[in-house]
């Protein structure tokens, strides 16, 4: 399917690795430029070297994008569309896993700052030049423990449930939605990346159970009775991003092989 989104500009956060790294590959392949970004610089720039052989322009900026130094980085990049982004992936890693019992509000203000003010800030800065320009397509990476919270994730349930009531309303504002501009979130279940593994250790250690079995026990929560593939989640999150998904905004769509019970 042609996505007819080539030579449009995309901004994907945490794109070095895992799910980040799968929505930029899925929007080069679709011909989108890229400006990726993620702390660590040697990922970043064995990532973006791959992705150049699809014949787009990539751009790395190794910054922190949860600081403001960051994301002024990423909107000044030479050769980069300053603001002008026609498809911005916000996404920065997620929090530690832990007990709500330990964590003060440095921790809280940390994630807060990492998974709801970052992308709302992002959103900022680059929805109103999508609306003049008639097109846009944001998409927020959250998790699907917004929809069915996990114990140890308390810092995540907490603050991407903020972002979640934020994009609700934003998406609605009629100056964004009757202008061809879409904001979503692309709610993860369990995929195959550096980030599950580390909640795994944690899991590992609040238990005292071997890893291996807490992995096998987790992947037949899913009906899929498997984990996902970040290739998987990028080319959902590429479809969001294409001409045909322009009446889909304001929604949170759960990829997670049929773990969550529910009807909707
Ligand atoms: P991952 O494999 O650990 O990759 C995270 C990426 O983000 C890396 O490229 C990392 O590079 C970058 N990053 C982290 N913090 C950053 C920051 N402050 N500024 C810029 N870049 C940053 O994680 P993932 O599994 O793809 O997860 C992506 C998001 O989905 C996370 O928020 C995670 O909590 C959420 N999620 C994942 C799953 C899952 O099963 N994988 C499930 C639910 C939710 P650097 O470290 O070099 O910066």
């Amino acid at each position: 399917m042609d996505l007819g989104i080539q030579g449009k500009w995309a901004l994907v956060g945490g794109a070095s690795k895992g799910l980040g790294l799968g929505c930029a590959k899925a929007l080069a392949q679709a011909g989108v430029n890229l400006v990726m970004v993620s702390r660590g610089d040697e990922a970043l720039q064995a990532s973006a070297k791959l992705l150049r052989e699809h014949g787009v322009t990539v751009l790395t900026v190794a910054q922190d994008i949860t600081t403001t130094a960051g994301r002024e980085a990423i909107f000044s990049v030479p050769g980069g569309p300053g603001q002008d982004f026609d498809i911005v992936i916000t996404n920065a890693g997620g929090p530690p896993t832990g007990d709500f019992r330990e964590w003060g509000r440095d921790e809280w203000i940390k994630a807060i700052d990492a998974n709801m003010l970052t992308p709302i800030e992002l959103i900022k800065a680059t929805v109103d030049g999508m609306a003049a320009r008639g097109f846009g397509r944001i998409v927020n990476i959250t998790s699907s423990a917004v929809k069915a919270p996990i114990d140890i994730l308390g810092l995540s349930n907490g603050a991407r449930s903020g972002l979640t009531g934020f994009v609700a309303g934003a998406a609605r504002n009629s100056n964004i939605a009757s202008r061809n501009v879409t904001i979503n979130n692309l709610l993860p279940g369990a995929f195959e990346t550096d980030r599950l593994r580390v909640t795994f250790e944690g899991l590992a250690k609040k238990t005292g159970q071997a890893m291996d079995s807490l992995i096998q026990a987790r992947k037949k929560v899913a009906p899929a009775l498997r984990f996902g593939h970040p290739d998987e989640f990028g080319h959902t999150c590429a479809f969001l991003c294409s001409q045909h998904a322009g009446f889909i905004t304001g929604q949170n769509i759960l990829i997670d092989g049929g773990a969550y019970p529910g009807s909707f």
